[in-house]
């Protein structure tokens, strides 16, 4: 798309009426931060606090990734943080193949525009959407990679760390090594 913008991209998602989340959601929630970020991160979709204020990991899985971003001396305010569809699918259902078809372009657009060195998909919905994989976070995780220019970074998602602690420990672990990646990149 020839001349897009970070406003028009966040205009289209809030009033977007291309698939049946749009129909339960309070509030679509676009992502947020750096529209020029080196790093950008992605989640599966808006839970219920995000739904309230239109706003991507707020909840108890935004504090810890918030934590984790600190933990390796990056404010949220500097990287991207979106997820693959921008609406809260009802009572945290998994987000279905229509509803992520029809919110892709929206994800496209937004890494296109802030052109970021690594991109860390967090959790196997992101990993799928974005690599076209069905192998596991749990077998990614934490290993860079590049494609198309751009370096993949998989992590878990942290609401995984949430309901398995042992899995906290790895987080912090992947965070440390994808700030080696993020220096390697300059
Ligand atoms: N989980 C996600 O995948 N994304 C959010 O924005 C919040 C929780």
């Amino acid at each position: 798309m020839a001349n897009d913008s970070a406003e028009s991209i966040s205009r289209e998602v809030v009033s977007c009426m291309q698939c049946r989340l749009c129909e339960t959601r309070r509030n679509a929630v676009p992502g947020e931060g750096s529209w020029s970020a080196k790093v950008m991160f992605i989640g599966e979709a808006p839970g219920e606090q995000e739904d309230h204020q239109g706003r991507p990991f707020v909840g108890a899985a935004g504090r810890l990734l918030t934590e984790l971003l600190q933990s390796i001396g990056l404010r949220r305010e500097e990287v991207f943080i979106t997820n693959t569809v921008k609406c809260r699918p009802p009572n945290n259902r998994p987000p279905r193949k229509d509803e992520l078809a029809a919110c892709r372009g929206f994800l496209e657009r937004q890494l296109k525009l802030v052109h970021p060195r690594a991109v860390c998909p967090l959790g196997n919905s992101a990993i799928r959407v974005l690599l076209d994989s069905n192998e596991s976070v749990t077998e990614l995780h934490g290993v860079p990679f590049e494609k198309d220019g751009i370096t993949y970074f998989p992590m878990y998602h942290p609401a995984a760390a949430l309901y398995t602690f042992a899995l906290r420990k790895v987080m912090e672990e992947d965070f440390r090594k994808l700030r080696v990646v993020l220096d390697s990149l300059g």
